[in-house]
């Protein structure tokens, strides 16, 4: 089925507010296996929401609109759709109930205009909305579906979750299951370009791939009868993923993030971790630590943004900062061995790069970030060239920073094949 996510709101087509709602709905779409061929953004308006809606219908199965079912003049989303559908409002007992006990419990008085939020459409589905005032409302016409939610976030996401979504399923025989299959190491163009083939002839399962700072991610999405024959068409799917990214594939766990990844592996290996930073001033640190347990793992974090710093905090040689400069391999390795050194830690990593807008030349641009890694002594560096400003170049060189993380750790013990890997 074809769905048109429609979001309602002047504050939106200003730029006062990012359309957050159409990307989680779009995403949401996407996992239920429907189509989304259109997104608009239309004010409150009601010639211009009208003509919105009708063009939608004239291209749609359903119809998920976000925004003005408030109380006041400027909210007319449910009134104009309504008029679109040609139906009749009346006065929604159960809402008018609702409406009355959510002011009582909130101590705030009613107003009058509070009331038009229980007015709804005939012959529609009514969703309550624990969050807020505002019902969510369903209206089927011609085979057509026309889901009307609020504006705010913290009340359309539950009742989309809640209600909407399996509104949706329902609407379609069988169920859609999805699994995730995240990547680091490898681009989102090299990682899309390795199952081009496999993209090309999909059908069901579909595969799609969302690019994050620093990995990638497939959700494998297959629709059947059950969960138990949808499993059965993804599993060669995911073993053929298996087999093209290999290690590079950090979990297949939803709710596993790269930096948790990270830390399991240092916990599987009973090794300590330490961080030396200077362009990050201390992100990659904050990362890991958002790990809770990662207290078993993690002994320092150093932000060592100057070169005295560096210097003094872990020991690089002024002579090595002067030849090769603080941005470069040979201080990054220093940085890491140093953080090994001083935290006696068994994994350091050291960052230095130049994050911008200033302090790039031709030979050291902005974006140029070095980043090494230690394990038991071993010390791989990479030179990375990141893009976008500032904050950017700071996320991407964490990500790589974790990514190196993984590699250099799996690396290790794949080499080291007996005696003590501690030593
Ligand atoms: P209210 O009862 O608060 O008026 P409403 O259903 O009428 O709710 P709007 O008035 O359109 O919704 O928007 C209210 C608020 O919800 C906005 O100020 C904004 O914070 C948030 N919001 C609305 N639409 C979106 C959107 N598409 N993406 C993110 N946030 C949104
Ligand atoms: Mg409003």
């Amino acid at each position: 089925m074809i769905v048109e996510i429609i979001s309602v709101g002047t504050e939106i087509l200003l730029g006062n507010i990012v359309n957050t709602n159409a990307a989680y709905l779009a995403e949401k779409c996407a996992g239920l296996g429907l189509s989304c061929y259109y997104q608009d953004v239309v004010g409150d308006n009601e010639e211009r929401l009208t003509d919105v809606l009708k063009t939608a219908l004239s291209r749609a199965d359903i119809l998920l609109l976000s925004g003005g079912l408030g109380p006041t003049q400027d909210d007319l989303t449910k009134e104009v759709t309504a008029k679109v559908l040609g139906k009749n409002m009346y006065l929604h007992e159960p809402s008018k109930e609702a409406i009355a006990a959510y002011f009582q419990k909130k101590r705030m008085e009613i107003t009058d205009n509070n009331w038009k939020q229980a007015m709804v459409p005939e012959g529609c589905i009514v969703i309550d909305n624990p969050n807020g005032t505002a019902p969510g409302i369903i209206i089927e016409e011609n085979g057509k579906h026309v889901v009307l939610m609020p504006g705010p976030p913290n009340e359309m996401i539950p009742m989309f979750e809640n209600a909407v979504m399996p509104y949706l399923n329902t609407l379609e025989p069988g169920i859609i299951y999805s699994q995730t299959i995240k990547i680091c190491g490898i681009g989102e163009s090299k990682a899309e370009s390795m199952i081009e083939d496999l993209i090309d002839a999909q059908t069901n399962p579909t595969i799609a791939t969302y690019a994050k700072t620093g990995e990638v991610h497939l959700r494998v999405t297959a629709k059947a009868e059950d969960e138990k024959e949808a499993k059965k068409l993804l599993k060669p799917v995911i073993k053929e993923l298996k087999s093209r990214f290999g290690n590079h594939i950090y979990t297949t766990q939803e709710d596993v993030t790269l930096e948790k990844a990270v830390v399991d592996l240092l916990l599987a290996n009973d090794l300590t971790v330490s961080t030396v930073e200077s362009c990050t001033g201390g992100m990659l640190a904050a990362r890991l630590i958002n790990v809770s347990g990662v207290s078993e793992v993690f002994k320092t974090g150093y932000i060592t943004y100057s070169n005295k710093s560096k210097r003094k905090i872990i020991g690089v040689k002024k002579a090595m900062l002067q030849k090769y400069g603080a941005v470069s391999p040979e201080v990054a390795k220093e940085m890491a061995k140093g953080g090994a050194l001083f935290a006696k830690s068994d994994v350091a990593v050291g960052i230095t790069g130049i994050a911008g807008p200033d302090g790039g030349s031709d030979e050291k641009p902005v974006g140029l970030v070095y980043i090494a890694c230690s394990v038991c002594g071993r010390v791989s560096v990479k030179e990375c060239h990141f893009s976008g400003n500032r904050a950017k170049v700071r996320e991407s060189s964490v990500a790589a920073a974790l990514s190196l993380m993984r590699e250099s750790i799996l690396a290790y013990y794949s080499e080291v094949t007996f005696g003590s890997k501690k030593s």
